[in-house]
């Protein structure tokens, strides 16, 4: 299974509603609404470490 980056749902390759090919890495996602969101801003969903909040100071 592949974590979907824009909502973090487990998603099977084979059966993700959309993918996307970023610097060689693949990302699946369950739908393509998360696909559209990845595609508006990929580099927020494709950053090594997207863990810390934004914003929070
Ligand atoms: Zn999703």
């Amino acid at each position: 299974m592949e974590k979907d980056p824009v909502c973090g749902m487990l998603v099977d390759p084979r059966d993700a509603a959309a993918k996307r090919v970023v610097q060689g890495k693949d990302y699946y996602f369950c739908s393509p609404a998360c696909a559209e969101k990845f595609d508006q801003a990929p580099e927020r969903y494709t950053a090594p470490q997207p863990v810390k909040p934004k914003g929070d100071e």
